[in-house]
């Protein structure tokens, strides 16, 4: 069976397993790689201050560090949540959540700047009925965050509405207007026709490594990664994905006939390398 890589996961070592029990299990299942991206500062314990945003980033690093002492390869990616703009909205002004979204993205340029950070992510907009101003507010930040990651050569994630065709044109309008990497930037759990879109646009997309959606996937050409967005939060387990059932689905996939070894050694490790500038299996 091809090594298997999970294109965009989260850890959390504070309430959840943590990569300390995720990366043995991973490994064993077949892994070599994990994206890992960071959660917003409350869900590690934390209130949304900008200096949480700092110690949150730092969780990620050493998460990242935690994976490639397991023998895995990792990237680590940090970023400002579209779903961060409506929790904020709750006790600041709007001018104060973008400031804080662009501060955060201040402390991550820091830490690519070092080479310590791998990525941003995620950032986007949100996949929900919010209010207007949180979607332009979000979109700024999206926007500085695509300059960032191509003034770093960094992977960037965007996190965004399952809008179809309309999602791809919108990113690939946004990746054109930033002179953006389009190899960089990442279109993360992308279903159906909104993967189908990324794809035929020519946008680099991840898809959610359950069995449905990886059935539509797979008919695909293959130029996206598969991806767990494993929240790692023991109140929702298993959530989308556990990263070490994905091989599993995989080899599902290959005894039923639907994808060859070369097409998964394409999504698994060709992909990955070229998008994440790390070294194969
Ligand atoms: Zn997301
Ligand atoms: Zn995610």
């Amino acid at each position: 069976m091809v090594p298997v890589a999970d294109a965009h996961t989260h850890s959390n070592p504070v309430k959840g397993l943590g990569m300390e029990k995720i990366a043995p299990k991973f490994k064993e299942a077949g892994g070599w790689f994990l994206a890992v991206v960071g959660l917003s500062p409350w869900h590690y314990g934390m209130e949304g201050t900008l200096e949480n945003y700092e110690r949150a980033l730092k969780v990620v690093l050493a998460e990242a560090e935690r994976a490639r002492e397991a023998g895995l390869k990792a990237s680590a990616l940090f970023g400002f949540h579209p779903a961060d703009v409506d929790k904020l909205l709750g006790s600041m002004s709007p001018e104060e959540v973008l400031s804080r979204g662009l501060e955060v993205l201040k402390i991550v340029e820091k830490y690519l700047a070092k080479g310590d950070l791998d990525g941003v992510g995620e950032v986007g907009r949100q996949h929900y009925k919010t209010t207007p101003v949180a979607v332009v507010i979000s979109e700024m930040i999206m926007n500085r965050a695509l300059e960032v990651a191509r003034d770093y050569g960094a992977v960037v994630h965007l996190h965004l509405e399952q809008g179809g065709r309309i999602t791809a044109l919108d990113i690939k309008d946004r990746i054109n207007r930033t002179n953006a990497n389009k190899e960089k930037v990442v279109v993360h759990h992308a279903r159906g026709k909104s993967l189908e879109a990324a794809v035929e646009e020519g946008l680099v997309a991840t898809v959610p490594g359950v069995k449905g959606s990886l059935e539509r996937a797979v008919k695909l050409e293959p130029l996206y990664m598969i991806e767990s967005d494993h929240i790692d939060d023991p109140k929702r387990p298993g959530v989308v994905v556990y990263p070490w059932e994905m091989a599993r689905v995989q080899r599902e996939l290959l005894e039923e006939g639907l994808v060859d070894e070369d097409y998964l050694w394409k999504i698994n490790v060709e992909n990955i390398k070229r998008t994440y500038g790390v070294e194969g299996p």
